[in-house]
């Protein structure tokens, strides 16, 4: 790892008991403010979505809401592809997939547009946290409905406690961080 990449990671913030008692939530906003951290943070989640040469590898970057959203735009732009935003339940405004997963306490939905991929588009999806590894495994779900593939998950750091690397079924996955 850069001392560059080394240094926005350092940024992440631990604030205990947020949103509820017992999370240790990953406040990524210091690292956001930071433009020299944000490129580095951005560099390295585009490096998957790239050949040895450095050429793009995948036709679309895909998002999560909210924070695959910050990311993973800028990401997009880096390797020179389109970005597909996957939203929460009621958000886009044309004819949507959805996939429902389960969380701690009941459940939620994922949904993407029908037409956001061609039949054959291999996509990156790019977010912040990967904890239980639900948000990321409906993801994959819904690229599959749209007729394209996952070349790769690039996350800034995966929660090794928890199995959200068990859950992505082999999909390849780089997190910068495991914590
Ligand atoms: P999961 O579906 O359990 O893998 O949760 C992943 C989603 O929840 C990501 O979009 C993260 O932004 C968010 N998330 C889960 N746990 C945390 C955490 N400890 N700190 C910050 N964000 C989290």
């Amino acid at each position: 790892m850069t001392p560059g990449l080394e240094r926005a990671l350092s940024l992440i913030a631990d604030v205990p008991d947020f949103p509820e008692p017992g999370i240790l939530f990953k406040d990524i906003t210091p690292l956001l403010d930071d433009a020299t951290a944000l490129g580095s943070v951005v560099e390295a989640l585009a490096a998957p979505g790239r050949d040895d040469a450095g050429r793009p590898v995948v036709d679309k970057v895909l998002g999560m809401e909210s924070r695959g959203f910050i990311l993973g735009a800028p990401v997009a732009l880096a390797l020179g592809v389109g970005f597909v935003p996957v939203r929460k339940a009621g958000k886009l405004p044309r004819p949507t997939y959805a996939v429902s997963y389960a969380l701690e306490y009941g459940e939620a939905t994922l949904e993407v547009h029908q037409d956001a991929l061609q039949p054959g588009d291999r996509v990156l999806l790019v977010d912040d946290v990967l904890a239980t590894g639900g948000t990321a495994k409906a993801t994959v779900d819904l690229v599959g409905m749209c007729g394209g593939s996952v070349h790769a998950v690039a996350m800034l750091m995966e929660l090794s406690f928890l199995p959200g690397r068990a859950a992505l079924d082999g999909v390849p996955l780089t997190t910068l961080l495991s914590v």
